[in-house]
């Protein structure tokens, strides 16, 4: 690490790492301030995200008009969405047309990841190395490294001598993968394997689905936008943004006005039928109180278990595949397109690796502790190492050369999941500590990228160095996040959430509840009041 700190090969005012939504649009801010800017991206083009997640199915779970940049009126009258949710492909169309607009790739070097950076104490300055052998020093370091981009793939003795081809969900091959007339088995029944199964039950001779743990899925309801449909939004985008970014997930929604546990139980069933009708993640907060009481919880729960019943023939099959560890919503909810109705099929067989783990893969399939299972192909849909993962694969070092991993060992520190207490001038993009994961993404990163532009813009105007989290104002965010969410149903269950799904993984709640609108509220109030709990250190 030390030759980092001698002379670098490039001299510029920020780095910023990941060309997903976020980076992007913060290459864009940046440059709109007049800095000089070099962006890193592992993958060959922009996208983050939606350039690696390329499997059968793959779209995203909120509204397309809602999940797009908001910041631009001409960039939202100008593109249409074709469907309710877009698929992954018209996604990465409209990130690619956004880069192509903005000329945001000549910022970018691609086929690049930044490996290590360390802090130079005299100058409060970074030196940013990649794995191409790239030194720069910057002023700013600025990771917007993605909250769902370290892809996990589970340690199963023997995967080096399957016989087959395997694949990861997070980074499926570009060039796509023929299921026609394979045996494929899915391990995982997340949202991406919920979103897959379908379509590779289509395709596939026969397909074995691995579930460890059954999941609660939402119909999507998807279908095409109308023109009438999109002429509607765009009129009134102005509208719709202000109130979705004031709202608690980033999209225009209103739970029941009343508590689930207040109303009759023919009102409680015609509001949950509704919101079953209209389909996607926000069932989950269907009544105001679903996420907070256990009993409240326990009624959407009931009212889903009947729904995979009635869609499910075997009732042996429906057993397993509805969900009873853990409160609904409490895990990201999941939507899908006729996955229920896929354990119908002839052609698909549903195993219980709960009662029966896998043990083994072997040169021909899997191995559970009761059969085996002959494949030609075996995909991952096994999620990521999430919110710290790709922050933590980067050897970041800050004030007496203390890494962020030592740091974080028990879990991510941050204030306002912006900032870290050691490591003055690196900002973290919808990191742990921020509503992140929780809230519509897009809108998430424009306002963490705003905030962050907005900051270097002060800096510059009172000619600061740097500007660092003080370690008790990252104590009393953590203290409050973690007050918040024990307030929920959220941190007793076992979710990536809490790193629950990586072994080893310390079990913290990881991104802030309290709300993207409340969020907002209180980053500006802290801005406003001259970045209260941040020290800012003076040029001198
Ligand atoms: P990413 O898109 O993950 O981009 C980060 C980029 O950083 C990646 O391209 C990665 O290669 C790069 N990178 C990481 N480390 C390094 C390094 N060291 N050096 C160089 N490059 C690096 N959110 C929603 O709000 N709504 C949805 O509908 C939705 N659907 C999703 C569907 C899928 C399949 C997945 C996996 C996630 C979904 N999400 C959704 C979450 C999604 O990740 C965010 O919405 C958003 O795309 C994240 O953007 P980002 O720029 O923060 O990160
Ligand atoms: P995930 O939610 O973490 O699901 C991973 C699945 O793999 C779980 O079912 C898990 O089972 C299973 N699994 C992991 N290791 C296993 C093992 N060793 N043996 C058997 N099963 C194993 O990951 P994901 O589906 O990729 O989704 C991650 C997040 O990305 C989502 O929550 C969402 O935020 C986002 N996403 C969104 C969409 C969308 O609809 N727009 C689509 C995909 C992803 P256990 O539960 O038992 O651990």
């Amino acid at each position: 690490m030390d030759d980092l700190l001698g002379p670098p090969d490039e001299v510029v005012d920020a780095v910023v790492v990941g060309a997903g939504v976020a980076g992007m649009y913060m290459v864009h801010r940046l440059r709109g301030l007049g800095l000089s800017v070099q962006g890193f991206e592992a993958g060959s083009d922009v996208g983050g995200t939606w350039y690696w997640n390329r499997y059968p199915g793959a779209r995203c779970d909120v509204l397309s008009v809602d999940y797009s940049y908001s910041f631009s009126g001409e960039l939202q009258q100008e593109w249409d969405w074709s469907e309710r949710y877009a698929t992954q492909a018209e996604i990465l169309a409209y990130l690619e047309h956004v880069a192509d607009r903005y000329g945001l790739r000549r910022s970018f070097a691609f086929d690049t990841r930044v490996v290590a950076a360390r802090l130079d104490e005299a100058t409060l300055r970074w030196r940013v190395r990649t794995d191409t052998g790239r030194t720069l020093d910057a002023r700013f370091f600025i990771l917007a490294t993605g909250s769902l981009s370290s892809a996990s793939v589970p340690d199963i003795p023997g995967l080096d001598d399957f016989a087959g081809d395997w694949y990861h969900t997070g980074q499926w091959p570009h060039e796509g993968v023929d299921c026609a007339g394979r045996r494929i088995g899915v391990i995982g029944t997340g949202s991406s394997g919920i979103q897959s199964i379908p379509v590779l039950a289509e395709a596939a001779e026969h397909l074995f689905v691995f579930q460890r743990t059954p999941n609660y899925t939402v119909p999507a309801r998807n279908r095409p936008l109308s023109d009438a449909e999109r002429a509607e939004i765009k009129a009134n985008y102005d509208d719709r943004r202000r109130r979705s970014r004031a709202s608690g997930g980033g999209s225009v929604h209103e739970p029941y006005p009343k508590s689930a546990l207040e109303v009759s139980e023919d009102e409680r069933r015609a509001i949950y039928e509704e919101g079953w009708k209209a389909g996607g993640v926000l069932f989950a907060k269907t009544f105001p109180d679903q996420l907070t009481t256990l009993e409240a919880n326990e009624t959407a729960r009931a009212f889903v278990a009947a729904k995979i019943r009635a869609v499910v023939k075997d009732q042996a099959v429906a057993d397993l595949l509805v969900p009873n560890d853990h409160p609904i919503g409490t895990k990201r909810i999941c939507t899908d397109s006729y996955y229920f109705e896929t354990f119908n099929r002839d052609n698909v067989t549903l195993v219980d690796v709960r009662s029966a783990p896998i043990v083994a893969i072997t040169p021909e399939g899997i191995r559970t502790t009761e059969a085996d299972y002959a494949l030609d192909t075996i995909v991952f849909a096994t999620g990521f190492d999430a919110m710290t993962g790709s922050v933590l694969r980067i050897d970041i070092r800050g004030r007496g050369s203390v890494a962020l991993a030592d740091v974080w060992a028990g879990g991510p520190r941050t204030y306002l999941g912006l900032s870290i207490s050691g490591f003055p001038n690196l900002f973290v993009m919808t990191g742990p500590g921020s509503p992140s994961v929780l809230a519509n993404m897009i809108l998430a990163a424009e306002h963490h990228a705003d905030w962050i532009t907005e900051c270097i813009a002060y800096l510059k105007s009172i000619e600061a160095l740097a500007i660092e989290a003080t370690e008790k104002a990252q104590d009393d965010w953590v203290a409050y996040s973690n007050e918040l969410a024990e307030q929920t149903l959220f941190p007793a269950t076992n979710s990536w959430y809490v790193g629950a799904n990586i072994p080893g993984k310390p079990r913290t709640f990881m991104p802030f509840i309290g709300g993207l609108g409340t969020y907002r509220t209180i980053c500006a109030g802290i801005a406003e009041r001259n970045y209260e709990g941040f020290r800012v250190v003076a040029a001198t």
